[in-house]
């Protein structure tokens, strides 16, 4: 289950929520903004933030009334099979109400919630009350494989059948089941394939470790050969491979096409230095493991309990490179908010990462100047090749003259066979001049393009060039990197290839500090564009041949540019 998110509206329930995360310490404690002090993460909206954190899957712990939750949810509520723990907690604490989520462990985390305020949770599921388990919901580790059947069979428990158990799993042991050997249902417990039915629900439990040698097999192969042995996938916890052998490609289709995470050993971790891939699986299956199929390429062992994958070697590292937008908690995604909370590093210029602040909860901050982009991109990948997930922060969206790029340059240019296991994610942002468009209108309606006017990393002749190429060919166009302190003439040349080219009438549009404070948008023309008035926090937008300047009443101008060529 991921981390909670503990809901306060006010400071009395903040404060219960930060007793809620003495029992929960994974969990982040969400403020309603000007009610709440001392919390993580503040929140404006209370409905979009609820279903915000409901549609990524996150346990709600809401400190209000069950009613506001069901109230705010209920449009939401559309797979039962997905969503997330809810529970709703009286202010004081007297009260511990699981509302949804009871296939993916609602009742526990309840109970686990109650027995900390010393309360009862308020479990209403039938079964679970009855049995002290939730058979269609087993704990981490297992997985039902027929939860088709489980309602019937449930049913039946529930009319007075009795049960018998195969295998072994302590959490059916220590249920209130009424097990007895010559039940006419059946739990079966077990990393083989089973015969489920209606009267048997079939567990698999996640016994299974592959050790990799050679990376010359496929997960066909595998699964071909899974299936002769009669074991079941479901059973596989993961892919166990030596680091040295990390830049294999195949090794992630391999995970990919079994859904198992990756971990790697170094040569210093196993008994013995041959790094065979029986040896592989047997280390991740620990001192009980058995090995039950020995490919030389590849070996799959068994364990005694579900194996615990986070536990055993080491993650393969995650690099996660985000646009926060231009300012503003509105402008930031959904994915980039869930991506920085699930990073433990921050890595970006000293004021992108004050911009994600607001979203920090533990994650360590890295800071670097402006302009050491590709040593903060190797400094980044650095990290993430040590095993931890860490996010490049950039402002806008970060392929848009930003840190995407530069990444991928220096993965490009060192080679470096220690970044080969990083798996890499970009999560797009809205860019500044979408952020400035919107503020006028649509002046970026029909074709445009987007040219950086900084010289820092090409030379002036290529941008001369491209703003006259632009103009002839009448794109509405978006300056990037107007001015800077050291870069103080390039506006006003820019302005001058402009007007070889367009009307000085074009419609102009200077946006500064989008977002943030002090935010500002003016529509002159280009005749009246006065560089000065731009600086490093400002984007231009130009007007082509046909944009147009409208004025409604009582409003502001609008620019738009049509979608058509008359
Ligand atoms: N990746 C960013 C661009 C980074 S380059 C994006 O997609 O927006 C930096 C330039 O972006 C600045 O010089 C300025 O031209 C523009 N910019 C970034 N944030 C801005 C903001 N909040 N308001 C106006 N312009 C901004």
């Amino acid at each position: 289950m991921s981390p909670a998110a503990i809901i306060a509206l006010n400071q009395t329930s903040a404060n219960l929520g930060r007793r809620i995360q003495a029992i929960l310490p994974n969990a982040t404690l969400y403020g309603l903004t000007d009610r709440t002090t001392t919390v993580d993460i503040t929140f404006e909206n209370f409905g979009d933030t609820l279903r915000e954190l409901f549609a990524q899957g996150t346990p709600i712990i809401g400190i209000c009334a069950a009613g506001i939750l069901i109230r705010t949810l209920a449009p939401a509520l559309t797979n039962k099979w997905q969503e997330p723990p809810v529970i709703a907690i009286a202010e004081d604490g007297s009260a511990v109400v699981p509302l949804l989520g009871g296939l993916q462990g609602v009742n526990d985390l309840a109970r686990q919630i109650a027995a900390g305020f010393e309360v009862q949770a308020a479990i209403t599921t039938t079964g679970d009350i009855r049995f002290r388990t939730a058979l269609l919901s087993p704990p981490s580790g297992y997985v039902l494989a027929n939860p088709e059947d489980a309602k019937t069979f449930i049913a039946d428990l529930l009319a007075g059948k009795s049960v018998q158990l195969q295998g072994h799993a302590p959490w059916i042991t220590a249920s209130q089941l009424p097990l007895q050997d010559s039940a006419t249902h059946t739990l079966q417990v077990s990393e083989r394939i089973g015969e489920p039915s209606p009267t048997c629900l079939v567990y698999h439990p996640k016994t299974l470790a592959i050790g990799l040698a050679s990376s010359s097999v496929s997960g066909d192969r595998i699964q071909m050969l899974l299936t002769e042995a009669g074991l079941a996938t479901q059973s596989l916890a993961g892919l166990f491979v030596l680091q040295s052998e990390a830049g294999q490609p195949e090794i992630q289709a391999i995970a990919q096409h079994f859904q198992i995470p990756i971990r790697f050993f170094k040569a210093t971790d196993l008994e013995s230095p041959e790094s065979t891939a029986a040896l592989l699986a047997l280390t991740a299956a620990g001192p009980e493991g058995r090995l039950l199929i020995d490919q030389t390429d590849w070996a799959i062992a068994v364990a005694d309990t579900p194996i615990e994958v986070e536990q055993i070697g080491r993650a393969p590292g995650k690099l996660v490179i985000i646009g926060t937008g231009p300012g503003g908690p509105n402008w930031i995604s959904p994915e980039v908010k869930a991506a920085l909370q699930k990073t433990t590093d921050w890595v970006g210029y000293k004021t992108y990462l004050d911009l994600a602040e607001p979203w920090r909860t533990q994650q360590n901050r890295h800071e670097s100047d402006n302009r050491e982009e590709l040593d903060r991109a190797r400094a980044a990948l650095d990290l993430a090749a040590t095993g931890r997930s860490v996010a490049v922060i950039s402002s806008g969206d970060p392929g848009i003259f930003a840190m995407a790029a530069a990444v991928f340059e220096v993965i490009d240019r060192d080679n470096n066979p220690n970044w080969s296991i990083i798996e890499i994610q970009v999560c797009p942002g809205i860019s500044a001049m979408q952020a400035a468009a919107a503020q006028v209108g649509a002046p970026l309606g029909h074709d445009f393009c987007a040219i950086s006017l900084s010289d820092l990393l090409k030379p002036w002749t290529v941008i001369e060039q491209r703003i006259a190429a632009a103009a002839q060919a009448d794109f509405a166009i978006a300056f990037y990197n107007p001015i800077s302190k050291q870069r103080r003439w390039q506006l006003e040349k820019a302005k001058d290839v402009l007007l070889q080219h367009r009307s000085p009438q074009t419609p102009v549009v200077l946006a500064r500090n989008l977002g943030r404070s002090g935010q500002t948008v003016t529509v002159t023309t280009l005749k009246d564009l006065e560089p000065e008035s731009a600086d490093m926090r400002t984007v231009i937008l130009i007007g082509s041949s046909q944009t147009r300047v409208i004025q409604r009443s009582n409003s502001q101008p609008w620019v738009y540019t049509p979608r058509h060529y008359d």
